[in-house]
């Protein structure tokens, strides 16, 4: 029997793993440096909750989960995102009452039953979130900005932001009211789907994909048009703060997400890279979330970012990812007592921070050499009776062949010998 993944699901092997750790790492400085801390929530929760917070009538909840009974004849599912979670965390544990605004980021991996194409699991990791309790423009343009920031830092360049204002429930209302007179006069012609949603949602039929209906939409009065005076004061606010951080942005009335729940600012990351354009990460205010799961009325604001995405991105726009060494020095040895005397001294240059390797093969003096140089580490020593007699070694630089004298009872003069001339790389 030979066994194989899952349809959708990959492993990351040790070769790749400096790839992800680096996004880890800088996604988690970069949110600190913002006062974002982690949060990590469970696998999985009750089914209820992501019908809810992610809505009952989406693909993802309606087609795309993973929703199965346990023993206890609950309905649990794998979670197909990152915010409900957070949000119903966010209530349970009462963080209304800290001192706002409540700032928390994640990476998880969540789980989607979707068509298997380049880029996408069904496994996959995200990077994400969520700043509770900040009503202003301020924090949007913050949220946006750990985007900026983080891409910066890992090195990509060909993005560009977008954004839009969706509004509220109050121009919302009057907006429904302007695409009903829009849409009137063609609703004949138009889709099942749309003339249903002529009554209930409006909105959708700008979202319709049938051909007709899509040249309609193109033609439609735009919301970012017919914002209330608070919301469009808002969007003003927005535009104004990302000026004076100076992050150029575009506005696209194309960005809508279709749940009720998303107020005013919408976001986008897009790629400017040839082969790979298309959305990076977005993001969005909810102020109506948090009421809608029970809690307070309490305003957010968040961003999901597809890892595999971001890396597949990072790839194709050429971007490298400096590998830095776990273990720094071979120690090879010529004799057994040679080999016991390089344990002892691995272990020792552990316990001082310096990552060491020995031979745990019983390899030949050459073969050891030969492994060294397979496992690409930077600094090299050997030892045999005579070293050990003498207590003088030599330590060298793989790179350049420069060898250096060592002190083999000198233990810090060992590490700064690594470490200056790591200087000289
Ligand atoms: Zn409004
Ligand atoms: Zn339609």
């Amino acid at each position: 029997m030979k066994y194989s993944v899952p349809k959708g699901t990959k492993d990351i092997l040790p070769e790749e793993i400096y790839r992800w750790q680096k996004a880890e790492q800088v996604f988690a400085e970069v949110c600190g440096q913002y006062g974002f801390r982690e949060i990590r929530i469970p696998t999985f929760e009750h089914t209820e909750l992501f019908m809810r917070g992610v809505g009952d009538t989406t693909d993802v909840v309606q087609k795309e989960m993973y929703t199965f009974e346990d023993k206890g004849g609950r309905s649990i599912s794998l979670r197909p995102e990152g915010t409900a979670g957070v949000v119903r965390s966010f209530i349970e544990h009462g963080m209304t009452s800290l001192p706002s605004p409540v700032r928390v980021y994640y990476n998880i991996t969540a789980f989607r039953y979707e068509n298997v194409q380049k880029g996408r699991f069904r496994e996959f990791h995200q990077f994400g979130l969520e700043a509770f309790g900040a009503k202003g423009p301020a924090v949007d343009a913050e949220v946006i900005s750990i985007l900026t920031l983080f891409f910066a830092r890992m090195g990509l360049t060909q993005t560009h932001l977008c954004i839009n204002s969706i509004g509220c429930p109050v121009c919302r209302t009057e907006y429904n009211r302007i695409l009903r007179e829009y849409y009137q006069p063609g609703l004949a012609g138009m889709c099942h789907d749309c003339k249903g949603r002529y009554e209930k949602n409006p909105l959708r039929m700008l979202d319709c994909k049938e051909p007709h209906c899509h040249t309609l939409a193109a033609d439609a009065p735009k919301l970012l048009d017919h914002l209330c005076p608070d919301c469009r004061e808002h969007f003003e606010g927005l535009t104004a703060n990302l000026d004076d951080l100076g992050i150029p942005y575009t506005i696209d009335p194309g960005i809508v997400r279709g749940l009720d729940y998303y107020t005013r600012t919408v976001f986008e990351f897009v790629s400017d890279h040839v082969g790979t354009q298309g959305t990076i990460c977005g993001g969005g205010r909810y102020d109506g979330l948090v009421e809608m799961m029970g809690g307070q009325s309490v305003p957010g604001i968040g961003f999901a970012m597809g890892v595999e995405r971001f890396l597949m991105e990072v790839e194709a726009q050429g971007v490298a990812i400096e590998r830095t060494p776990d273990v720094h020095l071979y120690i090879a040895a010529m004799s057994t007592e040679a080999a016991v005397f390089a344990r002892k001294l691995a272990f020792s240059l552990r316990k001082a921070g310096v990552g060491c390797e020995t031979d745990l093969m019983g390899r030949s003096f050459n073969a050891q050499l030969k492994y060294a140089g397979k496992t690409g580490v930077p600094y090299l020593m050997v030892l045999g009776d005579d070293e050990i007699a003498s207590q003088k070694s030599r330590i060298k630089n793989m790179k350049d062949g420069v060898q250096t004298e060592i002190d083999l009872s000198n233990q810090s003069g060992i590490i700064a010998t690594i470490l200056n001339s790591k200087l000289h790389d």
